[in-house]
């Protein structure tokens, strides 16, 4: 069982990310703390938050929507969370399942420290089963089956400053049903100084979504269709939860970004885009931003065409026409769509190619334009 992150494989995982500038501070590795997790195995038995027994040993998950409902022995949906002894435990606090140092713009977070590096990880599990997961293999698997790092709250984020990371992002899964694993990184890790980020689908209930928002800096949600019929079709759950999650982090401090899988025959209509685009504007403003990206077949999507180029050039269109200021295109391939132009006088203000990242055209302290001083919203430094 591999508890510590060494600065050879933080480095590798540096190169593989095609990292430029994560320079590797001086200090030593802390110990792994294992015995925070009071490990069984390469899975956690720690004690779960955000659940209720109801009688004859069974317990009531109200992580998420599914509020799943356990007999002794049993587990949730997710995979992550099982009544041991009529007691909800969780087995992947602090167990990633995949580590990696990736580029902020990988999130993505586009307007969030720009061209650093993360320390990106995800536990096995996930409360959502949709059609074209990308990383199906551990996201729908079981966490026993999975080959898990001892990673527990205060050792990562400890390892993270020493080797001269920034921030720590909950992405590759879903961190709703690794919540307490979250949560208390965020803790040692503000402790640190470092940020704290999370990729999710939102499908999580409103007290596990303001706590994660009283956590977190920065979350991107997957708004994976406008339409409740095509959501149910794609995730197998409902869209509302998600809707109500955005609006949360949207009225929050936490820094809001969102992403929209441009499904063919799913998510590609005009009319989808449109609605979803004045939804965003009308519930969290017009500046947030809007990463659309390209489909490619997996797991059960595997019959459905990759997304045509055009189809994605013309539906950033709508989008902006729906009155979103910053659109992207992501899985692209260096089309311009990745970099952010000025929405007053259009000069480039931040050029993507890729993961490689230029800000000449943004004033970092100031948040502005440096033609036309317009303000470009984000976190910057
Ligand atoms: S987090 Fe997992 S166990 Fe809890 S309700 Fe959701 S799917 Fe069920």
């Amino acid at each position: 069982m591999n508890d510590r992150i060494s600065r050879r494989d933080f480095l590798g995982m540096c190169a593989r990310a095609g990292a430029l500038a994560m320079v590797p501070a001086t200090g030593q590795l802390v110990d792994g703390l294992g015995a925070l997790t009071r490990e069984v195995g390469n899975v956690s038995s720690q004690p779960a938050r955000y659940w209720t027994a109801i009688g004859n040993g069974r317990v009531q998950c109200n992580v998420c929507p599914r509020q799943c409902v356990l007999s002794k022995g049993e587990l949730g949906f997710c995979g992550t969370r099982v009544n041991i002894n009529g007691e909800m435990i969780t087995r992947v606090y602090g167990k990633p399942a995949l580590v990696q140092a990736e580029a902020m713009e990988k999130g993505p977070f586009f307007h969030y420290l720009p061209a650093t590096k993360s320390l990106a990880l995800g536990t096995a599990g996930c409360n959502l089963d949709c059609g074209y997961c990308q990383n199906w293999e551990f996201a729908r698997s079981n966490p026993e089956l999975t080959d898990n790092k001892n990673l527990p709250p205060r050792s990562l984020a400890q390892q993270v400053q020493d080797l001269g990371g920034k921030s720590i992002t909950f992405t590759y899964s879903e961190g709703i049903v690794s919540i307490e694993y979250v949560l208390d990184t965020a803790r040692y890790a503000h402790d640190l100084g470092l940020h704290v980020l999370v990729k999710t689908a939102g499908y999580g209930n409103p007290q596990v979504i303001r706590d994660l928002c009283d956590a977190v800096d920065a979350i991107n949600v997957d708004f994976k269709a406008y339409d409740p019929d095509v959501y149910r079709r794609i995730t197998t759950a409902e869209m509302q939860p998600m809707l109500d999650t955005i609006r949360t982090v949207a009225a929050s401090d936490v820094w809001l970004e969102l992403t929209n899988l441009v499904v063919p025959g799913y998510t590609d209509s005009d009319e989808m885009v449109r609605g979803m685009a004045r939804w965003i504007v009308s519930n969290c403003g017009a500046n947030t931003p809007l990463h659309m990206s390209r489909f490619f077949p997996k797991y059960r999507f595997r019959s459905v065409d990759p997304t045509p180029k055009h189809t994605l050039l013309r539906l950033r269109k709508v989008a902006f026409d729906a009155g979103l200021r910053y659109v992207y295109l992501g899985n692209m391939g260096g089309d311009p769509a990745e970099s952010t132009y000025c929405p007053k006088c259009l000069m480039k203000v931040i050029e993507r190619v890729g993961f490689r990242v230029s800000n000449k055209g943004l004033d970092l302290e100031n948040s502005t334009c440096t033609r036309c001083g317009f303000k470009i919203p984000g976190v910057w430094v």
